[in-house]
């Protein structure tokens, strides 16, 4: 109801034709977005945004569709969090995956450092790695945490859009492959979306927020049309269209606007209204209009990082 009130919630199609030229955008619109490919996205958060009849658009990751368990790194990051992985087991932890020797076992960049780089890693490295070291990552196996393909296709049915958030959710930034990256997702998620209406998957989520302007570009060409990151920004409209394709996203993770998992309306405002706005493109330079509006995307995050 807030977004309602505030906003004109506006499709993805809507974000592609303003950056294409083709359409503008009303004054004070919204995206909103999921990452990762949950499961509850079509449990909890459909049924939610039909009752409300607004749009949203969901980036997946093509290596979890159909997965029971979430990434293992996202179960290591959540025993992390909670104190269940001692400091020396995540420093061996590194050192047995990503090589490059003992590190101090209270670097704090350690458990990003495996979170980021470590989905693209072999299963059979990692539980070799794990299997030496007293770790339990309390995996969830029911209900099944992942989207599946017929999922997807209900979702796409029901007026979601797809978009792609990598192959591994590897940090491409530390891919060793930045073209699968880009073109696996966009092949797998084509394959189920384009017969329930959809035209096609051409909007990128990078994982993690990580970019720089070379895999912008590169996502650009290789037929990418928006590319959204992790950027608390707001992007910027010349008359109505967007003018870059590189789209900061608003989190709004209950964990950290409502303690007890509601949102609190004047909080959400003010994380909102006091959100900067992009002054310029990182990948692509665009000159600032004179006279400008802003479109907010928003990331709603039920479970990742
Ligand atoms: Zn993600």
């Amino acid at each position: 109801m807030f977004f309602r009130s505030h906003y004109t919630i506006v499709t993805l199609d809507d974000v592609k034709a303003s950056v294409a030229g083709a359409r503008p955008l009303p004054p004070r619109c919204l995206l909103i977005t999921f990452d990762d490919g949950f499961a509850d996205n079509l449990e909890y958060a459909l049924p939610l945004l039909r009752k409300h009849a607004v749009f949203a658009t969901i980036f997946v990751t093509s290596d979890v569709i159909g997965r029971q368990e979430r990434l293992w790194t996202e179960d290591l990051l959540w025993a992390f969090t909670a104190g269940r992985v001692r400091p020396c087991d995540l420093a061996r932890l590194h050192a047995l995956l990503l090589g490059q020797g003992e590190h101090d076992p209270d670097d704090p960049k350690l458990i990003w450092d495996i979170v980021r780089r470590g989905p693209e890693l072999d299963d059979e490295q990692v539980q070799a790695a794990f299997s030496g070291l007293n770790i339990d990552l309390h995996r969830i196996t029911w209900p099944r945490q992942m989207l599946t393909r017929d999922g997807l296709a209900h979702l796409v049915a029901s007026g979601v859009s797809i978009g792609a958030h990598g192959k591994t959710h590897t940090a491409m930034t530390s891919s060793s492959d930045v073209a699968t990256e880009l073109s696996r997702p966009r092949a797998v998620l084509n394959d189920i979306v384009i017969a329930q209406g959809q035209s096609s998957v051409d909007a990128l989520s990078v994982p993690h927020g990580a970019y720089t302007s070379g895999i912008v570009n590169q996502a650009l060409a290789a037929g990418y049309a928006l590319v959204f990151t992790g950027d608390p920004v707001l992007s910027t409209l010349k008359n109505g269209f967007l003018v870059s394709p590189l789209i900061g996203r608003l989190d709004v993770d209950g964990r950290r606007i409502a303690p007890t998992g509601d949102f609190l309306p004047e909080v959400l405002a003010a994380s909102l209204f006091t959100a900067s706005q992009r002054q310029s493109g990182v990948a692509l330079q665009f000159a600032r209009p004179a006279r400008h509006s802003r479109f907010a995307s928003m990331a709603a995050r039920c479970n990742l990082l």
